[in-house]
């Protein structure tokens, strides 16, 4: 499979460019040039199947030339201590539990996997500075990620304020890989310095700089594998219709859900299921995005008024604008119903689900009745954020005290940058330089 900029259809750059460079030159963002149709690799698999065994079938059958059987199950066994979870819940909905990851968050599985796949590209040639804005735990998942593995260094963009939860043996003076910089400004700030490094070419060239943001497409290809997944484990017991519902922020996920219908699951719709900051539902619906002000909900990770995927997702609907408005179904909940979905997920199946999942689940049923799906459509709505990330509001919702895993606790720990600099070009390319 090749990658081409959502801005040019005139040349194509193989996986290893795409990964190592991952912003094209003439601007816009990477996506699968030509889909490829995998179906016969994963119609017919076992349900008993692991995840990296699949992703060991699945990731040489798209990358073709690029990653054979063997390397492919080297990078899913080293990328991959954790597993999706498919638990139905009845003949209506099922959750695809996406928190068992080092961080809690589904985010694990495109970082560990862009980590392994990097190293197994990279084998023995060269040097890769990854930058990565580190908002929230992603400095953790990318420390478990990027840590120890030959070839790379990580280079970590923190805004102002304390940061949490990494380990300092990992960081680049103690002999590790791992450079946590803190930025005197804003996350605008961290996300414009990464871009403007990557597009200062002659330095980028210079310490092959690429980014681990979600704008890669070696994060974005490992979450396809989940929903396939999904597939093989139901696939056998599904009564009609398959539907799945996906939290969405910056709208990763549920491009990647896109792409595994393109590579030939079969799937009847998508829930693009949003918060109160809705406005990329007009999108969906076929009409102009026009962002809003963003609005602070119960679930944060997707308080996002411009979606970061934005160009992957219009240049799907360029190619095909009706079937993409049959295909996505949007739905948006407010606060009020989502710890209202934390409570009668609760009481009715004695699970507790995260306001993020929520937000999905409440979708679900909300779209359900409009469609009048009742007993013909199943949906696997994506459990994106471990429980335990939001025991206060869980125990809003339900009354339940929840018992924090030890490694989430880990996440809490303050810790201190390396460096703490000026947010201009100049100080950080200094700082980022002396990673070598
Ligand atoms: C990041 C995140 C989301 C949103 O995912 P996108 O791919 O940005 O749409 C949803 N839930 C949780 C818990 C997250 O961390």
């Amino acid at each position: 499979m090749r990658f081409r900029s959502t801005k040019s259809k005139s040349y194509s750059v193989s996986f290893k460019d795409a990964v190592l460079r991952c912003l094209p030159a003439e601007g816009g963002l990477y996506v699968p040039d030509q889909v490829m149709d995998i179906r016969q690799f994963f119609l017919y698999m076992d349900k008993d199947i692991t995840f990296p065994e699949l992703v060991s079938v699945v990731a040489p059958a798209l990358l073709q030339g690029e990653l054979n059987p063997f390397s492919a199950s080297r990078v899913a066994e080293s990328a991959f201590d954790f597993e999706p979870e498919l638990i139905r819940l009845d003949k209506d909905f099922s959750i695809l539990n996406l928190y068992n990851g080092p961080t809690g968050v589904f985010k694990d599985f495109g970082i560990a996997f862009l980590a392994a796949v990097m190293e197994e590209l990279l084998k023995n040639s060269g040097q890769t500075m990854v930058l990565s804005a580190a908002r929230g735990d992603t400095g953790v998942s990318m420390t478990h990620a990027f840590g120890g593995r030959k070839g790379t260094c990580a280079v970590l963009v923190y805004p102002s304020g304390p940061i949490f939860g990494l380990d300092p043996a990992a960081f680049v003076p103690n002999g590790g890989n791992i450079l946590p910089i803190q930025v005197r400004g804003t996350a605008d700030d961290c996300q414009r310095l990464i871009y403007e490094t990557i597009n200062d070419r002659k330095f980028a060239e210079r310490y092959h700089v690429t980014s681990a943001n979600a704008i890669n497409p070696g994060r974005l290809l490992p979450q396809t594998f989940y929903y396939l997944y999904a597939f093989v484990k139901i696939k056998k017991s599904l009564p009609g219709d398959l539907v799945f519902s996906v939290p969405s922020g910056n709208f990763g996920n549920l491009i990647a859900g896109l792409y595994a219908w393109k590579f030939g699951m079969p799937v009847n719709g998508f829930i693009a299921a949003m918060n109160a900051n809705n406005a990329f539902g007009d999108f969906i619906r076929g009409k102009a995005f026009t962002p809003r002000p963003l609005v602070s909900t119960c679930s944060p990770a997707m308080d996002v008024s411009v979606p970061a995927n934005y160009e992957r997702f219009a240049s799907f609907y360029e190619e095909a604008p009706a079937v993409m408005r049959n295909m996505v179904y949007p739905a948006s909940i407010n606060d009020e119903q989502t710890l209202d979905a934390i409570e009668r997920v609760w009481k009715k199946y004695h699970i507790l689900i995260d306001p993020h999942t929520a937000v999905a689940f409440a979708a679900a049923e909300k779209t359900a009745a409009e469609h009048k799906w009742g007993g013909n459509v199943h949906t696997i709505i994506l459990a994106t954020g471990h429980p335990a990330k939001e025991a206060g509001t869980l125990q809003r919702a339900t009354g339940q005290d929840i018992a924090i895993p030890e490694k989430l606790l880990a996440l809490q720990k303050k810790v201190d940058p390396i460096a703490i600099i000026p947010p201009q070009l100049v100080s950080f390319e200094g700082a980022v330089a002396s990673c070598f």
